[in-house]
């Protein structure tokens, strides 16, 4: 059998679709082996590590032991996840003996995008072909791969970032740390990575032919980059879990009535952000279902939910509302037949769950890649993006106004059903249930693999 080993980095975001992506290839006759750096920064990747490997015992896992790297904890301005990843980065020269040591020995190795200037290096003094899974969209993609091309130039001077044969990526969808003069992770990680794509043997993304054609024909026909190895599009990815925890209240709530309102595992927002959005939840007059985060890291959360929205708020959306502060399993919430839209950051995991289930979205991009994604979420037809209110924490934005656009996306039979036509589109490929590979893209990369050992 032949063994591939996937090494994912730091972040739910991260760790999510390197699951699905295993868990589809253990269908497929491979051995399956994956390196999970120890220790993980959140408890939910933890939580979700050990769930996965009861689920799927005949996956094998390894542990990367990073070093003890103090100087990215704790009081860093920086992103405690993009730490992290620096972490991992900097501990990957031990990947080398891990690799060698595996048996039988790999076929592959599916690196994550953030690791990839630290790993292929070591693969290809290995000789062990080195994919890399890139975890955004395809658009997302294309300005990872060029960024270094214009990283001298002054990005601040330009209206729009070009790539030839696509639209113009305007300049307020760019991640602003990628736009500071000063050095900072995330430029770090998006300059080095970026470079070194071309010298890997291949690149996977998480998405559809049928709704990021456009970007994925002009990465693949050498437009955005020349030397880039084959793109592959092998989404959407779909759910690994059969999790049946059920959240009581949602059950006794009208189909299709309730907005999910969620910003995804890593995200916070300021308190007086937090009363305007209670406020307009409750302004708007639909039902919701509202996942509060106080701080980056769970681990670190350990406030009461009224000591963060306050007692009068916590109190009042009791009457149409459900508020949480703890992890929801938000595949079951979105598959729920009572949820009806979903105000989302646009993280891309939260979206492709979003087409693969065919609910509507109301995008609200915080931070990184969501302005990106946001587009998305219009252009095909997924949901609505009111792109004047800036990113998280930029503005204030009003519970009135928030309110409005609630009942703009709720109140939609259109929209609705547009979603439900996302989803039709997204499963187009896959049946249901069953075990085997119905992508093309990703068989034909599953025989090459085989044939590799
Ligand atoms: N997620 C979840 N429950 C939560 C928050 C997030 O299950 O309360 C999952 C979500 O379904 C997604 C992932 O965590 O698969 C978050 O990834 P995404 O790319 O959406 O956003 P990020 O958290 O990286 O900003
Ligand atoms: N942010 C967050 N989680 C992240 C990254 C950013 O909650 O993983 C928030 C952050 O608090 C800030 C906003 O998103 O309010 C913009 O963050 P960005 O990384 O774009 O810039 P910076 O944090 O460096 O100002």
């Amino acid at each position: 059998m032949s063994h591939i080993a996937l090494l994912p980095s730091s972040g739910m975001g991260h760790l999510t679709p390197f699951l699905r992506l295993a868990a589809l290839l253990t269908a497929n006759n491979l051995k399956i082996t994956i390196i999970t750096p120890y220790p993980t920064l959140s408890l939910a990747e933890s939580q979700v590590l050990f769930h996965f490997f009861s689920t799927f015992p005949q996956i094998r896992q390894e542990k990367l032991h990073l070093l003890p790297l103090d100087k990215f904890s704790g009081n860093s301005k920086e992103d405690p996840f993009y730490c992290h990843i620096e972490v991992i980065r900097q501990s990957s020269h031990l990947l080398s003996s891990l690799l060698s040591s595996l048996s039988p020995p790999l076929a592959a190795l599916i690196t994550d995008m953030s690791l990839t200037a630290s790993v292929v290096p070591i693969t290809k003094a290995l000789n062990i072909p080195n994919y890399i899974f890139f975890t955004s969209s395809a658009q997302m993609l294309t300005l990872f791969i060029s960024f270094h091309t214009k990283a001298n130039a002054n990005l601040n001077e330009m209206d729009a970032f070009q790539i030839p044969t696509l639209e113009p990526i305007p300049k307020s969808w760019i991640p602003p740390p990628l736009l500071r003069d000063i050095d900072n992770l995330l430029k770090t990680y998006i300059t080095e990575n970026g470079k070194e794509m071309t010298k890997s043997d291949g690149i996977l993304v998480n998405t559809l032919e049928s709704i990021e054609q456009e970007s994925l024909a002009a990465l693949n026909g050498g437009k955005v980059i020349l030397g880039l190895p084959s793109v592959t599009a092998i989404g959407l990815l779909p759910p690994c879990f059969n999790n049946c925890e059920s959240l009581a209240w949602l059950d006794t709530q009208p189909i299709g009535s309730v907005l999910y309102v969620s910003f995804g595992s890593r995200t916070t927002m300021s308190r007086e952000q937090l009363k305007e959005l209670g406020d307009g939840l409750m302004r708007s007059g639909y039902r919701f279902l509202w996942v509060v985060k106080d701080k980056r890291v769970d681990r670190e959360d350990d406030k009461d939910l009224e000591d963060v929205i306050g007692n009068e708020l916590t109190e009042s959306v009791k009457e149409r509302g459900l508020v949480v502060k703890y992890w929801l399993n938000q595949e079951n919430i979105l598959s729920h037949p009572a949820v009806g839209g979903f105000l989302s950051h646009c993280g891309w995991n939260s979206l492709t769950e979003a087409m693969w289930l065919g609910v509507r979205v109301l995008a609200w991009p915080q931070h990184g890649d969501q302005k990106i994604n946001a587009s998305l979420v219009e252009s095909i037809g997924l949901g609505i993006w009111e792109s004047s209110w800036g990113w998280g924490g930029e503005d204030i934005v009003k519970g009135q106004q928030i309110a409005e656009k609630i009942s703009e996306l709720m109140g939609n039979e259109l929209l609705r059903m547009k979603a439900v036509s996302v989803r039709e589109k997204a499963r187009a490929g896959m049946e249901l249930g069953e075990t085997s590979v119905k992508m093309k893209a990703l068989a034909k990369l599953i025989e090459t693999w085989k044939k590799n050992r």
